[in-house]
């Protein structure tokens, strides 16, 4: 299979109010440049280095989105131009991200990711911790950032009955924390979850972007 049919595929699967994040970590040039002239504009990388490195050789009407664990001394290379932040799991980072957003005169949107899986090893607040977050005053005095919604990656497991009820339990808080801390705020709109092994799944339980690498532009060896 080519990219392209790759992507034809993809979007077939996908219902309108979904977004394709095209995951291209560890991915060539070449292969995005591929993508994007059968039409796609968002790429998800999750090192900064190689975001950066890949932003400066393609077209500047990519929207590129960081998926990957943000280190606090980095965010300041992607400030200018990231589209979407999918990994902020501290209240410090937000605060980082909201210095150097302002720096670059901009607004950065972001998503909160929630720890949502039983592996230790998966990055993410815990749902309390969100919570303790949007009950805080914290948001408020960040007028360079947008809190546009969650993030979540379910275990890695072959059980679908689990991977299902992570995602459930997902979409059951962001419906919960929109309708109460952002009601009149109608960009808190955005559920990111889904991967190329789960995202048919993540798609019925509620999701609005999904991130998908392997299925799209082959597996990769690292
Ligand atoms: C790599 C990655 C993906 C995509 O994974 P695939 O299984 O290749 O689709 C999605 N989300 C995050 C956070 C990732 O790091």
């Amino acid at each position: 299979m080519s990219i392209k049919q790759n992507i034809l595929a993809i979007n077939d699967q996908l219902p309108e109010h979904v977004k394709l994040v095209a995951v291209s970590k560890t991915k060539p040039v070449e292969l995005l440049k591929e993508a994007y002239s059968v039409g796609v504009r968002v790429f998800g990388e999750n090192k900064v280095q190689e975001l950066c490195y890949k932003q400066e050789l393609l077209p500047k009407d990519i929207q590129w989105h960081m998926i990957g664990h943000l280190q606090s001394n980095k965010v300041k290379y992607i400030a200018p131009f990231i589209s979407l932040i999918h990994s902020v799991d501290s209240p410090k980072l937000l605060k980082i991200i909201n210095n150097e957003a302002q720096k670059n005169r901009r607004v950065i949107d972001v998503l909160i990711q929630v720890h949502i899986a039983k592996e230790e090893t998966k990055f993410g607040l815990t749902i309390e911790n969100v919570e303790k977050l949007f009950n805080s005053n914290i948001l408020e005095e960040l007028q360079h950032i947008r809190v546009v919604g969650l993030m979540g990656m379910a275990t890695n497991t072959n059980s679908e009955t689990d991977v299902k009820d992570e995602f459930i339990l997902l979409r059951r808080y962001f419906d919960s924390f929109q309708e109460t801390f952002f009601k009149e705020k109608g960009y808190f709109n955005t559920l990111s979850m889904g991967m190329s092994s789960d995202y048919p799944l993540a798609i019925d339980c509620g999701s609005t972007m999904v991130r998908i690498g392997s299925t799209l532009f082959g597996k990769r060896n690292i």
